[in-house]
């Protein structure tokens, strides 16, 4: 028999926000009420948890919050959570105040913070994936994921008018420093011609040989989307790349923050709804350092430090399908 958690359970939002946030807070803490435990949020990720800034949450503490993009705990980066004397003090503040478990909703740097806490603090530590660039194994989709694809997506619609209008070719810069998730999406469901991602190698006299092909072949307005962490460079560098290459001038578009922030989307929502309520269960059965997630439609539990150590890989055959249509 699994040892169950009882008692107070503190949930926090960390590192990068992400839509649907909120959402996850609500069904986190609806779904621990619901099994008899107490909650309580962390205000600001580690940094809350250092300072003892800690506050009980009732139903009504998270009435009218599904929809809303940001994060009504407020989250951080910790320089402080980095260092062992900031990790123990964050220990000591969840020992002295009771808390039997820790549901942390952030992306991988906020997971490796857990592994760490796991070890000077014996409360059942869960985590909730939750970063607009999808970059966690055990979970096909993080939440945030869709409605930064569609913010994504909705810019490079309004770019593929303007290029359209005037023949141009457009770089848009998406997020993705490690990751291309973002990247692939939109792009595919933009009808890019070219997707850089950081997964792959980028060919740039390949792609500017085919930019001229295509032109050759009638088109006169193309889209390339570029992840941020394209190891050939971000777009600024990438068109100025291809310019050498090609004589033609490049627009370039970095979308930046705007994909952070918005409403979830309803996809999000669901999925922010599924895995909070999963996370308050797998504290309630006392099942510790695991990240929940859904793969296949299925609830699944992946060892935390699975999900930030194995690498999640974008299809290969969605890439080469990017460049049969771009013709
Ligand atoms: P995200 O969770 O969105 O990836 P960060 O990478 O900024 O965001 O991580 C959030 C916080 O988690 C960091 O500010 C830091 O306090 C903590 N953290 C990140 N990596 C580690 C680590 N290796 N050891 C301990 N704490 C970490």
């Amino acid at each position: 028999m699994p040892v169950t958690t009882t008692g107070k359970v503190v949930v926090m939002t960390s590192g990068g926000d992400a839509p649907g946030m909120n959402a996850a807070i609500r069904a986190v803490v609806r779904k621990g009420l619901a099994l008899g435990l107490q909650m309580w949020g962390a205000r600001r990720g580690y940094e809350g948890i250092i300072d003892g800034v800690l506050e009980p949450l009732s139903s009504r503490s998270v009435s009218n919050i599904i929809q809303r993009g940001g994060t009504i705990l407020h989250t951080a980066r910790s320089p402080r959570f980095l260092e062992p004397a900031g990790r123990a003090q964050a220990a000591e503040v969840l020992r002295a105040n009771g808390m039997t478990g820790l549901i942390a909703i952030g992306g991988d740097g906020t997971f490796r913070g857990l592994i760490r806490l796991a070890e000077l603090w014996d409360g059942t530590t869960v985590g909730v994936p939750c970063t607009v660039d999808n970059d966690l194994f055990g979970t096909d989709c993080t939440i945030g994921f869709d409605t930064a694809v569609n913010t994504a997506l909705e810019a490079i619609d309004r770019i593929r008018d303007t290029a359209s209008a005037h023949d141009r070719i457009f770089l848009v810069e998406v997020m993705g420093r490690q990751a291309g998730f973002i990247a692939l999406a939109a792009g595919v469901a933009g009808g890019a011609e070219h997707i850089l991602v950081p997964e792959t190698r980028t060919d740039l006299p390949a792609i500017a040989k085919s930019i001229a092909e295509e032109q050759k072949a009638g088109k006169t307005s193309q889209i390339i989307v570029v992840a941020e962490g394209d190891e050939a460079g971000g777009a600024v560098e990438v068109g100025q790349k291809l310019k050498d290459l090609l004589g033609v001038e490049f627009r370039v578009c970095v979308l930046g923050h705007i994909q952070r922030g918005g409403s979830p989307t309803a996809l999000d929502r669901i999925l922010a709804t599924t895995l909070g309520a999963y996370a308050a269960e797998t504290v309630r059965e006392g099942v510790s350092g695991q990240m929940v997630g859904v793969v296949n439609g299925q609830r699944r539990r992946t060892p935390l430090a699975d999900a930030v150590g194995k690498k999640k890989p974008v299809d290969p055959a969605i890439l080469k399908l990017v460049d049969i249509l771009a013709r």
